[in-house]
Parts: C-alpha cells; structure tokens; sequence
C-alpha cells in the first residue's frame, strides 16, 4: 500500500504544458491508414534526450489506444506501461527508472480516423472515394501519433504510410521510395527540424498536377487534388510560380524545404495550413477559376510567407502565434502591392487594418500577445488580433525603421533563428531601434491611439490618448520624418507647421483627431497625399463622425476603397 502510494505520488500528470526534462531529437512515426476504415494503427519510436533520470515521460496523445509500449536505452529495451491522463496526455513508465542521457520511447497505438472531425487526421468522402487528411494546428498532432506537441519541440520526423494498392501518400517531404506488395508502403524523406503541429499527410486517389519548378532552387510545385480535379489546379501553380520568388528575394533565403505541394480538401475544414512542403486549402481557396487569379497568389503568400515566419522560425510558445500569423498576414500584403501602381500600394493592408482597429476599439477587443494557462484558453489562440494587427503593427514598425532597414533586420532574425525558435524579445533586438517600450504597449494592450496635432508658432504638439509610446511619422512639405511619442504630449520643433499630415504612408497604428482648419488645409492639398494616405484620412474621419466638406472630395477619388469609404453613411 505504501508503495502504491509512493508510485501514485511520482506520476503527477501535466495540466497543461509538458514537464522540463526532457527534449525529443526525431520522432519516427510508421502508420497503416485505409481511408474507408474508421480507425488506424501506428508505432511511433521517439528518440529524446533525458536531462535528468525519470521513472515517467510524459508526451502529447489524444483519443489513442496504447497497445505495447517500451523503452530502449542503449540498445536495451525495457518495458513499459502507459497511463492516460488529462485527455492530452500519455505517462510512459518504465519497469526501473532510467538515468540521464539519451533513450528512445516507443509505442504502438491505434486511433479513430473520424468522418466529421475536421481537425486532427480525418477522412472525407468524395464522390465513391475516401480521403485522409490533416489539420494538426494548433495541438492536434496529439490524435494521429503520440508526440511532443508544443511549438518550442522542433525535431526531425521520418515518416511512412502504408496504404491499400491503388492510394497515394504525401507528407511533408519528398517519398523515398512506394513499396507494394499486398499493399503499398510509402517512405518519406526525414524531415529538417520542425513542430508536431505543421505535420502532415493525405491519403487516397489522389490526382496530381505537376507544377513544374519554381523559385532559386528549383523547387518541385504540385497541386493535389481528389480524382477528376485536376483540371482545376492551373492557376494555383501558376500563383507560386510568381509569388515564390518573391518571397525569396524578400527574406534573402531561398525556400527552405525540398518540395512544394499544394493539396486541395474536399469541404470542411480549416482555411488553410502552412505545413512545410505540403499546404493544406480548402478547394475553394485553392482551386480558382482562370477569372480570379490574384487570390489565390494572395493567399499563397501568406501561405508560403509562413515558411520563413512561423515554420524556419517557430515561435517559442502560443503567446507569441503573431510572430507567424501577424509575419504572414502582413507578408502577403506586401508582396501583392508589388502587382499594383504607387498609388495603390498598402490600400488592402489598411482596408483589413480599418476592421481590426474598429474591433479593437470595441468590446470584444484582445491584445496581440497574451499568455495561456490551460487548453481553452489555446482554442481561441487564433483570433484576428495576432492576424491583423500584429500585421498592422508590422507596418508601422517597417515605416518608421525604413523599408530597407527593416527588410535587412527581418533577415537577420531569419538567420539567426533558422529551423529553433524565437520571442518577441528576439525579434526586438534584431531592430535597429530600440523597440522594446513600443511593442508591448502595442502587442500587450487594446485599444487605439489617438493623435491630435496642435501648431503652436513653430512648434508642433502631438497629444495623444490611448496606448504608447508610439512611432509617429509626419509628411510635411520639406519630406517625411518621425517621432517617438513617449509621454501624452510629445513636441516636435522646427516644424513650419502651414501643412502637416501626421501618419506617413497611412502606416502607423494610430487615428488621427482632425480639427475642421486643418481639414481645410488637407482640402486644398490632397493632391499632396498617396492613396494610402487618402484612404487612412477617410477612415479617422469616419471614426470621429465628421461632415467636412473635404468628405465629397475624397468620394470622389480615383482608388475605389477611398470613394466607397468616403460614399459610406456616417455610423
Ligand atoms: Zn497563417
């Protein structure tokens, strides 16, 4: 009895995160998958690195039946039992405890393989055809395999798919070999260092479209699709064809991967996942008509943007998702304003910005960055605030460092962070500035600010309510030029002051509180103000419900957003 007790005492499961101690290398994972079954079976062998001895490891497992475990140590195996806990959790004991060093868990397991889930591995029916797919973001690799399922674990995954004759099988590197006998036996390249959660695979008759080769690599593009679709897939490969090498001239590293698929799912599921080397999108998204190509290069570039942001560089833990949502957000909008004129560059960044600022001024707003304790608090990691204003405070950032200055810090973060992780604070001391102050009162709080421009003689006075210290460009006469607003009221001497407009290139994160003479002044030069500008101008407007007259100048614009917005009834 004593003893039970004894041993009940050491296996104390997780709540939430796992335990430190123990950091896996490579999970090797082999599955057997028929996509018109309702279950599957797996063995998973992880191999991990034990800082201490243990007598329980404990990893990420989800609705799985553990048939036979172990556990090897040089060479060694040692039996094992296994306890389910928490629903997230697999406690593997080991019969005698094992020292510091390196060991390798493994287990074999079966799972469901559901028809209506649409996140973990899932199946769908297709006309007569079954499918199998997956959606791991954010803790959902935890149903198909036992593993170690938080972004900070980036291991390699060497992975392999046995299927009936006649299936195919993807992950997310490029097959090794396709073995068959009395079925088929897919091997996968071993992966580079990457998160359980951006692992994937896909089962079934797939058709595929060869994309050709894409990019400074000669990447390999394909786009697959259920059986008698393929027609469909032309301008999804032609979008990376274009936005690919964008992306990399962009971050200065070639794509980091061997292979690019695009795989189309049936219906359902998420909006697409950025696994490295194998993308999932809905096929609406995906598969669009010859009519409609701009969208789909959009939405590969936030795609693909994400493998530099978020999968090259992971961030460390959940409270920091902007660091890949926020980067792919504002990367796609970038890259797509290199398609359209001067006038027209950052006006679909500020239209999604209009939104997120509106919602962050109202009830149900969010910081950016928060940190989470338990699993429900996670299911709402993927709100629009580390979507849409960590991409609206990207470009505030980048126009107040300069554009080239910012490019050349991203790069380095890039490189100094490739295939590990990073923080908030690593991306800060990137900066060449000092940045800190600035992003938490941006990425830690809610709310927008709001700047009121005063001239006072030769001075300008910057007042401003809500959150800071801020960045606050000004485009005058003799040039643009910015300011750190540190305290509420912030001066800006040597200003002439007869023409100020207080946001540059409509980039900063901030309304402006216009006064009617100085609306005036605006009137007789707009023509001095960019369509990013101009469409900015109209918003704060709105936001304070004026009726200036400046309004039916500004309706009738030549950038549609700018007159519709300017056409809308005051709210
Ligand atoms: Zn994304």
């Amino acid at each position: 009895m004593i003893a039970l007790l004894l041993f009940a005492a050491l296996s104390t499961p997780p709540e939430f995160t796992l335990p430190a101690g123990v950091t896996p290398r490579k999970h090797t994972i082999e599955l057997r998958i028929d996509p018109a079954a309702e279950t599957f079976s797996g063995f998973a062998k992880i191999d991990v690195t034990l800082a201490d001895g243990q007598s329980e490891i404990w990893l990420n497992g989800r609705d799985l039946t553990i048939t036979e475990a172990w556990v090897e140590v040089a060479g060694k195996r040692i039996a094992a039992t296994t306890e389910l806990a928490g629903g997230e959790f697999i406690g593997v004991t080991p019969e005698k405890p094992i020292g510091r060093g390196n060991a390798t868990i493994a287990l074999r397991y079966t799972a469901p393989l559901s028809a209506t889930a649409v996140a973990g591995p899932n199946r769908k029916k297709v006309g007569d055809d079954w499918y199998v797919f997956t959606t791991f973001t954010p803790t959902d690799a935890r149903r198909a395999f036992p593993c170690f399922d938080e972004p900070r674990f980036k291991t390699v995954w060497e992975i392999s798919i046995r299927v009936p004759l006649g299936q195919r099988a993807f992950s997310n590197s490029p097959e090794l070999l396709a073995k068959s006998g009395s079925n088929t036996l897919v091997q996968f390249a071993p992966t580079q260092l990457m998160s359980a959660e951006v692992v994937a695979f896909a089962v079934g008759p797939f058709d595929v479209w060869d994309g050709g080769k894409a990019g400074a690599k000669s990447t390999p593009v394909r786009v697959i699709t259920p059986k008698g679709e393929v027609d469909r897939a032309k301008e999804a490969a032609l979008a990376t064809q274009q936005v690919l090498p964008r992306l990399e001239k962009y971050t200065g590293i070639p794509y980091p991967w061997e292979k690019l698929d695009h795989v189309a799912l049936p219906q359902g599921a998420f909006g697409a996942v950025e696994n490295p080397g194998l993308i999932t999108y809905q096929a609406a998204g995906l598969l669009v008509p010859p009519a409609q190509p701009a969208r789909v290069r959009s939405l590969q570039a936030h795609e693909i943007g994400h493998q530099w942001f978020g999968n090259l560089v992971t961030q460390a833990d959940w409270t920091d998702v902007w660091l890949s949502e926020g980067f792919a957000t504002w990367i796609s909008a970038k890259m797509m304003d290199e398609e359209q004129p001067a006038d027209r560059r950052r006006l679909s960044a500020i239209v999604a910005r209009e939104r997120i600022m509106q919602a962050d001024e109202g009830p149900k707003t969010h910081p950016v960055r928060w940190e989470m304790h338990n699993r429900m608090e996670l299911d709402s990691v993927y709100n629009q605030f580390p979507y849409q204003k960590g991409a609206a405070i990207l470009l505030m950032l980048e126009a107040w460092i300069g554009e080239d200055r910012f490019q050349k810090a991203l790069h380095q973060y890039l490189v100094d962070h490739r295939l590990g992780n990073a923080t908030t604070h690593d991306l800060e001391a990137e900066l060449p500035v000092q940045a800190t102050a600035v992003m938490e009162s941006m990425l830690n709080s809610t709310g927008v600010p709001v700047i009121t421009a005063t001239c006072d003689g030769e001075t300008l006075l910057l007042d401003r309510i809500g959150p800071g210290p801020l960045p606050v460009c000004m485009k005058t006469p003799s040039g643009t030029s910015c300011v750190r607003t540190e305290q509420p009221r912030t001066q800006v001497t040597g200003n002439t002051c007869d023409w100020v407009y207080p946001n540059a290139d409509g980039a900063g994160y901030y309304r402006i509180a216009w006064k009617d003479a100085q609306l005036d002044t605006m009137a007789a030069s707009l023509d001095k103000l960019n369509g990013a500008e101009r469409l900015t101008l109209v918003y704060d407007l709105r936001a304070q419900h004026s009726q200036h007259l400046i309004l039916k100048k500004l309706a009738a614009d030549s950038q549609p957003e700018i007159a519709k917005a300017a056409q809308e009834t005051p709210k």
